[in-house]
């Protein structure tokens, strides 16, 4: 039986609802497509080396590699052991956060007040998603998560801001997978910030035949 949440075949799209969790294997050179049929969807994406899950998606090391803070096609991701993870092959948004991070429960309360209390956030659905490969919250961390189709500001006067999600309907981006891994996706819950334009949409995951 599969660790993962599901078995993603190759050619077979699979519906992820709106605030819903997954995690699935990807084999190298397989390439991953997810999709916003409704557009404005964030989607927080980590993913690990299958074959030794301490080595992580790292935000960090792609920006360090790249020398760039706004990764679209056709860059590549790195791992914490800064060894390529994916190559970014197509990307309509264009518009992807990479500074790391998810929303959490300690986060939306320090932010939004006592109606972050038990809200639904990323970082719980990310947990949920890699279960049953025995690992918790501790073992991935906030330099791990690829924002997926996220608007952060960083204006020139210092100001850095969720800003509405700029995916239209249909808008997707395709991966390359460079090593085989262990993938787990929030699709983001949160209204609290412009993030998902204040309403929470499905998204479609393939791994591409
Ligand atoms: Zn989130």
């Amino acid at each position: 039986m599969s660790k993962a949440t599901t078995v993603l075949v190759p050619g077979v799209s699979v519906t992820l609802p709106p605030a819903g969790n997954i995690s699935f294997e990807i084999e190298q050179g397989q390439r991953f497509k997810m999709t916003q049929p409704e557009g404005e969807q964030v989607a927080d994406l980590i993913s690990f080396n299958r074959d030794d899950p301490r080595e992580l998606l790292s935000m960090h090391g792609s920006r360090a590699v790249n020398l760039n803070w706004k990764l679209t096609k056709p860059h590549v991701l790195y791992s914490n052991r800064t060894r390529e993870m994916w190559r970014i092959d197509e990307d309509l948004t264009g518009e992807n956060y990479c500074g790391g991070g998810y929303c959490s429960e300690h986060l939306n309360m320090m932010r939004y007040g006592e109606k972050g209390k038990g809200a639904p956030t990323c970082q719980q659905n990310l947990e949920q998603a890699v279960r049953g490969y025995g690992m918790d919250r501790w073992n991935f961390n906030v330099d791990a998560c690829f924002n997926v189709f996220m608007t952060v500001a960083y204006d020139a006067d210092g100001k850095w801001e969720i800003r509405e999600a700029k995916g239209k309907v249909g808008d997707y981006i395709t991966m390359t997978a460079l090593m085989p891994q262990i993938v787990a996706i929030s699709n983001c819950p949160i209204l609290f910030n412009a993030c998902n334009n204040f309403k929470l949409k499905p998204l479609t995951l393939e791994i591409l035949k």
